[in-house]
């Protein structure tokens, strides 16, 4: 028999470990997998003087994925240059895993329609994917300055954009055959000024054969922002450079409205450990509570089960637990009225019903296996 996958889960600050906790509960339903849990951020500050150890990462480069909580919090706050920082521990996994693509789906919970900041008839039917360019670009290039003027430099070699590219379209293609939907990606770049961005477009669109099943597009970045808000449902795959994708996954991120439910997945070459995380911090306003919402969470485990672990089936069966119990009206205090989210439509037939981590937990488990 294959061994356990083994997944190292790094909980973190502040809410942190209670949506890790809650995580842990949902995988070991799931099935089998060796879970190994170790410090990340403000807790290995305390435990080891750094926020992320050689011996963490090596054990993290070594397991099959990498589940993150969230890091952070006043208490590790400090304007000391030399004093270690909690995202240091993230910045050191990133780079020492060789994470170059970042992915977030946008897919608004139909019972959450409602909180989006887009009325309901543009933004039913979202469900979209960004993966942005993590490791190269602007943020990467040689930057200075020289008496009264500064520069920042933009590079990317073909290489850089054929394996970001492939991501895509692999992506694209996994998500077509668990949909029944037709896959497109949508390349974005600014390939009327910029250079690399016409490097780019000629990389993306040498790749694309290779995925005949795969239809590409091509947008303008400026074109990409307006049309992101304007017609969110006809967007399947996204790829773009850093800076870009920086700023465009942050839009699509907030056609949700809901910061509790969006999970991420940074994934380096293929067969090796990716990294799943939900793309909220670590909210020290609310940890030690039990009311943090541990959805993002579940719905990163769904991505490591899809992309890290080739399991659609199980992912999709998450997903539909998640959306199962948001039907109900089970919602956790920041999903309510008057937190992060607007109030729901008028004549929703459902009462919301307001619940804790724990509870959450306890009926994601039950849809589970309804
Ligand atoms: P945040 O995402 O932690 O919180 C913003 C607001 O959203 C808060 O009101 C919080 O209570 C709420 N919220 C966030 N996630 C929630 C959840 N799962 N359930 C219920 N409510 C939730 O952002 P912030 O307040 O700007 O940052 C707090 C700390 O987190 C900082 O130290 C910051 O550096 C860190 N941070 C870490 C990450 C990460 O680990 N990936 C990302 C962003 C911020």
């Amino acid at each position: 028999m294959a061994r356990a996958p083994r997944i190292v889960v790094l909980p973190g600050d502040g809410i942190g470990p209670e949506i890790v906790a809650a995580a842990r509960r949902l995988l070991e339903a799931l099935g089998e997998f060796e879970l190994d849990e170790r410090s990340i951020g403000g807790a290995s500050i305390d435990a080891h003087g750094v926020a992320l150890t050689g011996e963490i990462l090596d054990a993290c480069r070594a397991s099959d994925a990498v589940l993150l909580g969230a890091v952070g919090g006043p208490r590790w706050d400090t304007t000391t240059p030399d004093a270690p920082r909690p995202e240091q521990g993230l910045l050191g996994l990133r780079k020492g895993m060789g994470l170059y693509a970042n992915l977030r789906p946008v897919r608004p919970s139909p019972a959450l329609v409602a909180s989006s900041p887009l009325r309901e008839e543009r933004i039913a039917g979202t469900d979209l994917l960004v993966v942005r360019e993590l490791t190269g670009g602007i943020y990467f290039g040689d930057s200075g300055r020289a008496g009264d003027t500064a520069h920042d430099t933009c590079e990317y070699s073909e290489g850089e954009i054929e394996r970001i590219a492939s991501t895509a379209f692999e992506a694209a293609r996994r998500r077509a055959e668990s949909s029944g939907r037709a896959a497109r990606v949508t390349s974005v770049d600014k390939a009327n000024v910029l250079e690399t961005s016409r490097l780019w477009r000629e990389v993306v669109s040498r790749v694309a054969p290779d995925y005949p099943d795969v239809e590409l597009e091509h947008l303008l970045v400026d074109n990409a922002a307006m049309q992101l808000v304007s017609r969110p449902a006809d967007f399947d795959v996204i790829v773009t450079e850093n800076l870009f994708g920086d700023i465009l996954s942050d839009e699509a991120a907030m056609l949700t409205g809901s910061l509790g439910m969006l999970p991420s997945a940074s994934l380096g070459a293929k067969g090796e450990p990716g990294l799943f995380e939900p793309v909220h911090g670590s909210a020290p306003d609310i940890a030690g509570q039990g009311i943090a919402n541990p959805l993002a969470t579940f719905l990163s485990a769904a991505m490591m089960l899809r992309h890290g672990f080739d399991r659609p089936g199980d992912a999709a069966r998450v997903e539909a637990a998640v959306d199962a119990v948001l039907e109900r009206g089970l919602r956790t205090p920041d999903l309510l009225r008057g937190t992060l989210a607007p109030p729901p439509l008028a004549g929703n037939p459902v009462p919301e019903v307001e619940v804790g981590t724990e509870e959450m937990t306890d009926a994601v488990l039950a849809a589970l296996f309804a």
